[in-house]
C-alpha cells in the first residue's frame, strides 16, 4: 500500500473529487479518510484507489450516558493532571507526547464498548473498501483503572502468582490492546473478507512501544517519523524502521511505516528531508508506507512534487 491519510475532514463534493485526483497524480493507491462518501469511492476505484474509512473508540455523548462504567478510568491523579492541561494547544500538548491523552475512550474489556465500536466498524464498511483503527490505546498510555479491568489484574495475579504489579499491569494491558484488534479484523472479514484492515498505532504504548507486531491486521502502521519538530535524526528514523521491520511477522501483519508531516507554520518539513524518509520507509517496508497528512501535501507542492518523484523511481 502506498497511502495518504488525510486526518482533516474533506468537506465538500469537490474537496472529495479533488483529493482522489491529487492522491492518483502522486502515484499512491489508497486514501484514508473520515469522509468517504459512495461517490467517492467509486471515482477512487475508477482510478486504482481503495477508498479506506477511519474507526476511532472515542466516546460520544450517547455512549456516556448510557454505558458510563464502559469508559476508560485513570488513577486519580492523572485526572488532576489532566485538569491542569487543559486549555493547551493541540500542537503544544501533543508536541512532546504531553503523558496522558485529551480524550474520553471506551474501555476495550466491555461488552457494550465491542458491540459499539463494531457497529462503528459496520458503517464503515457500508461505504469505504475498509477500515483504519485509530486512537486504540490508552488515555494514559499503559492502562484502565475501571472495575472491570482491575478485576482482569485481580485474576491475573492468581494464575501468575511470580509476576510482580508492574509485570501484570503491563501483561493485562498487552492483551486488552491485542484483543480488540483481533476482534475488529474478524468483524470486518466477517462482513467483506476482501476488506482492508489497517490503523496508525497511535496513542503509543508504553509498556511496549513496539506492540504493533502483535495485532491482527492487513497492514500495520507504524510511525518512523513524528509530526512536530524537532525532527527526529534519520539515523533514528532509520534505526526505528529497522526495528519494526526486524519485529515483523507476515503471518500476524505486514509492517508499514507511517511519516507525519503537519502544516502549522513553523512544523513543515524540508522537500529533501521528507525525500530521505520515504527512501528509508520504501527500504523497510517492502514498498509500502502511509504518509499524513493529505493536506500538508496539497498545501506545499515541493513535499508533494517530493512524493512523486520518490514514486517514481
Ligand atoms: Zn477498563
Amino acid at each position: 500500500m502506498k497511502a495518504i491519510w488525510a486526518i482533516a475532514p474533506i468537506k465538500t463534493d469537490t474537496e472529495r473529487e479533488q483529493a482522489v485526483d491529487f492522491v492518483a497524480d502522486l502515484g499512491c493507491n489508497m486514501l484514508i479518510t473520515n469522509s468517504a462518501t459512495p461517490e467517492m469511492v467509486a471515482r477512487a476505484n475508477k482510478r486504482d484507489i481503495q477508498i479506506i474509512a477511519t474507526v476511532f473508540p472515542y466516546s460520544d455523548d450517547d455512549f456516556e450516558n448510557a454505558h458510563p462504567h464502559c469508559l476508560q478510568k485513570m488513577r486519580e491523579f492523572e485526572y488532576k493532571v489532566s485538569d491542569a492541561i487543559v486549555g493547551q494547544s493541540h500542537g503544544e500538548s501533543y508536541r512532546w507526547q504531553s503523558f496522558l491523552l485529551p480524550r474520553t475512550l471506551l474501555c476495550f474489556e466491555h461488552p457494550e464498548s465491542q458491540a459499539e465500536i463494531k457497529k462503528r466498524v459496520e458503517r464503515a464498511l457500508a461505504i469505504a473498501d475498509g477500515i483504519a483503527l485509530d486512537g486504540f490505546g490508552f488515555v494514559n498510555y499503559y492502562a484502565c483503572f475501571c472495575d472491570r479491568c482491575e478485576t482482569l489484574r485481580k485474576e491475573a495475579r492468581v494464575q501468575t502468582p511470580d509476576l510482580s504489579d508492574i509485570e501484570i499491569m503491563g501483561k493485562v494491558s498487552t492483551q486488552t490492546l491485542i484483543d480488540v484488534h483481533r476482534l475488529l479484523y474478524d468483524h470486518a472479514k466477517s462482513i467483506d473478507p476482501n476488506a482492508i484492515v489497517t490503523n496508525h498505532v497511535w496513542p503509543h504504548f508504553l509498556p511496549d512501544e513496539y506492540i504493533g507486531a502483535k495485532y491482527k491486521l492487513d497492514y500495520c502502521t507504524q510511525t518512523i517519523s513524528w509530526f512536530y519538530p524537532p525532527e527526529w535524526r534519520l539515523e533514528r528514523v532509520e534505526m526505528e524502521a529497522a526495528e519494526m521491520k526486524r519485529l515483523e511477522n507476515p503471518e500476524i501483519n505486514r509492517f508499514v511505516p507511517f511519516i507525519g508531516i503537519h502544516d502549522l507554520p513553523g512544523f513543515v518539513r524540508t522537500p529533501e528531508r521528507l525525500a530521505r524518509e520515504i527512501e528509508i520507509a520504501l527500504k523497510y517496508g517492502g514498498g509500502n508506507l502511509v504518509i499524513s497528512r493529505l493536506n500538508t501535501l496539497q498545501k506545499y507542492p515541493g513535499l508533494a512534487r517530493a512524493v512523486r518523484e520518490a514514486f517514481k523511481k
